[in-house]
């Protein structure tokens, strides 16, 4: 059975890099097969997958090419670093039209081609700190089981996890959807620790891997690779090789219970960052 995960967390705050990562290490330290199904109008999810190629989207296809060039997996579909699919959901023209929509038509096309089914994990990569719309779409209709969050020690990073966890509540009866636990990206902020598992015994949930900053990661992006491909025996790939381990072998999956906005301005102050 296909585990299907979506990450989530604030712009900026690493989910393309982390994703592209932690499948890249799947497939290379853990023999999974993987599919990455971005969910960004940016469409820049599977992009260190495929050397540094722009996936060309669904969506542009779609307008340009109509639907039967859209439902051709040959257009929309590329394969990766150690056979990772990528697919780019994309979006409206800038200005045009909710960027939602584009990523429920691009996952309903997946759907009806099976295409999902033939992966031991599949990640959508899904732009949004609040649950709206089409964004919403992988936690409200159930479309992906699991949900990692990405976070910082900084105060906009939980407070948009704190959102999500929100949003997840109001859909998880219904959908069935669960998270599997926040994925701390650091930001090499003093007490960074001890605030994010904090932070996580108080939603209910586990901090399932720290993930160190480290230029490595730019390097490698500047090589157009995961840091997994560009260079798997270094100290941060092993990190990844971790983290993906930590996420096939989750057995902790939970209705989170997100904390009021004085609750989590009061946690941050008590950790001494206000940043
Ligand atoms: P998002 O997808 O959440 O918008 P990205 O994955 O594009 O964020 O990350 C933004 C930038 O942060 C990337 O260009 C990457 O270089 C950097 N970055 C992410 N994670 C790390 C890390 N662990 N160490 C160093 N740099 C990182
Ligand atoms: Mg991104």
């Amino acid at each position: 059975m296909v585990r299907k995960i979506a990450i989530y967390g604030k712009g900026g705050i690493g989910k393309s890099t982390t994703t592209q990562n932690t499948a890249s290490a799947m497939a290379h330290f853990h023999n999974k097969k993987v599919m990455i199904h971005g969910c960004d109008p940016k469409a820049d999810s599977t992009r260190m997958i495929l050397g540094g190629k722009m996936q060309t989207t669904m969506m542009d296809t779609l307008r340009e090419e109509g639907e039967e060039a859209c439902m051709d997996l040959d257009n929309i579909m590329s394969t990766g670093f150690e056979g990772i699919k990528c697919v780019e959901s994309g979006g409206p023209e800038p200005g045009v039209g909710c960027a939602g929509r584009g990523v429920i038509t691009a996952i309903t096309i997946m759907e009806q081609q099976k295409v999902y089914d033939d992966n031991d994990f599949v990640f959508f990569d899904v732009l949004g700190d609040v649950v709206c719309g089409g964004f919403a779409m992988p936690i409200r209709d159930g479309k992906a089981e699991e949900i990692y969050v990405v976070a910082s020690g900084e105060m906009m990073a939980l407070y948009a996890a704190n959102n999500l966890c929100k949003g997840m509540v109001k859909y998880a009866n219904q959908s069935g959807v669960r998270l599997g636990g926040i994925i701390c990206n650091s930001r090499n902020v003093d007490g960074e620790v001890e605030l994010m598992k904090e932070f996580c015994k108080r939603i209910g949930t586990q901090m399932i891997h720290f993930v160190p900053r480290d230029n490595i990661v730019q390097k490698a992006e500047f090589n157009k690779r995961t840091v997994v491909e560009f260079d798997s025996e270094c100290n941060q790939a092993h990190e990844y090789e971790t983290l993906a381990a930590k996420i096939i072998n989750n057995d902790k999956f939970v209705i989170p219970k997100p904390m009021s906005m004085d609750e989590l301005e009061e946690l941050v102050l008590d950790y001494g960052l206000v940043d």
